[in-house]
C-alpha cells in the first residue's frame, strides 16, 4: 500500500499507455485512411525537431550553458521541447544539473547504480519526495523559459498532438498524422532521452575518466542525437560538443555551429585541446596500471633506457601545445595579411606542418609504447 503511494500515476498512465495508442492508431489509420510516404517524412522531421530542442536546447543550452542563443532559438527550443513530453525546461535542467553534481550518488535523481530500469524509466514513475525541485535561480530570469513552464501542457498538447494531425489532415490522414508524428515520435524521442540515462552509464568506454559511470558509446550517439559520447560529457560538461572530434557523429553539436554561422548561437565554448589530450593519456595509463604494472615497472625502464610512458606523455603535451599555438599564429597572421604580407605566412605554414608531424610522431611513439606495456603486462 505504501508502495502505490509512491507511484506518479499520470507518468505511469501516460509512459505506459502511449505505445498502445500508438499502436492502436496505426491500426486505425491503415484500416481506414491511405498511407502516404509523407507521414514518413512528418515522423522524422518531428523526430528530429523536438529531439534536438532536447539536447540542443533543455540539455546544452539551457542545463549547461555551453553557448548563447538568439531569443528565436531559445523559444524554438521551448515551444518543440514541450513537444517531447519530458517535462518543462526548469524542471528537466534542474533535475539534470543534480545529475551531475550528485552523479551515481542517492541523490542522482536518475542514478545508473540503481540498474537499468531505475535510470531508463523508474525514476519517473516515482512521485518526487519532499521538499521537491529548487528552480535554478539563472534560468527563472530568463522570461521565455518562466513561459514555457507556465504553459507546458498546453505547448505539449499543441505541438505533440494537435500539430501533426493538422499535417496529417492536409496530407489526407489525419489518424495517420497523429500516429507517426505524434505518438509513437514521442515514445520513440523519450526513450531515445531515456537510453543517456541509462545505457550510457552502462556501456561503452571511460574515456576520459573514471569518476563516474558514464560511458562513450558511438553507437548510442547514432539514437541520441550525438548525446551517446557520454563520459566525455561528464568530464567535460561546460563544451557544446559531445563528439569532441569532428568526424565523432554529433547532430547536435552540427546544429548549434550552423546556427553560429547565422549569428542565432554564439561564445560556443570548447574546452582546450591539451586538457582533452591530458585526461585521455591519464586514463590509458590508469588502465596500463589496472592491468598489473606496477609503478616501479616505469623505473625499470628507465634503467633499461626505455622512454619512460610518463616522459613520452610530456613530450607530446609539449608537441600539442607548440602545435596549438602555432595553429593560433597561423590564423592570427591569416587575417592580417595586408601588415605582414603572404611571405611570412607561408613561413608560419611550413612551421605549422612540422609541428604537426612532430605532434603525430611523438603521440605514435607514446602509443607504441602504451601497446608494448599492455602486452608486457598481460
Ligand atoms: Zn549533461
Ligand atoms: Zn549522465
Amino acid at each position: 500500500m505504501e508502495k502505490l503511494k509512491k507511484i506518479d500515476w499520470v507518468n505511469l498512465l501516460f509512459l505506459g499507455l502511449t505505445p498502445f495508442a500508438a499502436g492502436l492508431a496505426i491500426y486505425v489509420h491503415f484500416t481506414t485512411e491511405v498511407w502516404s510516404y509523407q507521414l514518413l517524412t512528418l515522423f522524422i522531421v518531428s523526430y528530429f525537431l523536438t529531439g534536438l530542442a532536447i539536447t540542443a536546447g533543455y540539455h546544452r543550452l539551457f542545463s549547461h550553458r555551453s553557448y548563447k542563443a538568439s531569443w528565436w532559438v531559445r523559444f524554438f527550443y521551448l515551444v518543440f521541447g514541450a513537444g517531447a513530453f519530458e517535462n518543462s525546461c526548469l524542471k528537466w535542467s534542474a533535475d539534470h544539473r543534480r545529475h551531475h553534481q550528485e552523479v551515481d550518488t542517492d541523490n542522482d535523481p536518475y542514478n545508473a547504480r540503481k540498474g537499468f530500469f531505475y535510470s531508463h524509466i523508474g525514476w519517473v514513475l516515482i512521485k518526487e519526495q519532499s521538499p521537491g525541485t529548487v528552480f535554478p535561480k539563472d534560468l527563472l530570469k530568463d522570461p521565455l523559459v518562466r513561459w514555457q513552464h507556465k504553459y507546458y501542457l498546453l505547448l505539449a498538447g499543441l505541438v505533440g498532438f494537435a500539430l501533426p494531425t493538422l499535417v496529417g489532415f492536409f496530407l489526407g490522414a489525419p489518424i495517420g498524422g497523429l500516429a507517426f508524428g505524434g505518438l509513437l515520435r514521442i515514445v520513440v524521442v523519450q526513450h531515445s532521452t531515456f537510453f543517456i540515462n541509462s545505457l550510457a552509464h552502462m556501456y561503452g568506454k571511460s574515456t576520459y575518466t573514471d569518476k563516474n559511470s558514464a560511458k562513450d558509446n558511438l553507437w548510442l550517439s547514432f539514437f541520441t542525437y550525438g548525446e551517446g559520447f557520454h563520459n566525455f560529457h561528464h568530464k567535460f560538461q561546460i563544451d557544446y560538443r559531445n563528439g569532441p572530434r569532428w568526424y565523432h557523429w554529433d547532430p547536435t553539436k552540427w546544429l548549434i555551429k550552423t546556427l553560429s554561422f547565422f549569428g542565432q548561437t554564439d561564445r560556443l565554448i570548447k574546452v582546450p585541446e591539451s586538457d582533452i589530450l591530458k585526461s585521455k593519456m591519464l586514463m590509458e595509463k590508469k588502465i596500463l596500471l589496472a592491468k598489473g604494472l606496477q609503478t616501479s615497472r616505469f623505473d625499470q625502464f628507465l634503467k633499461d633506457k626505455m622512454p619512460s610512458l610518463d616522459g613520452l606523455q610530456m613530450k607530446v603535451e609539449e608537441a600539442h601545445l607548440k602545435f596549438i599555438d602555432l595553429k593560433k599564429e597561423f590564423k592570427r597572421v591569416r587575417n592580417e595579411i595586408p601588415l605582414h604580407g603572404k611571405e611570412k605566412l607561408f613561413q608560419i605554414q611550413g612551421n605549422l606542418k612540422v609541428a604537426r608531424l612532430e605532434f603525430k610522431l611523438a603521440y605514435m611513439r607514446w602509443y607504441t609504447q602504451r601497446k608494448y606495456l599492455l602486452v608486457t603486462v598481460s
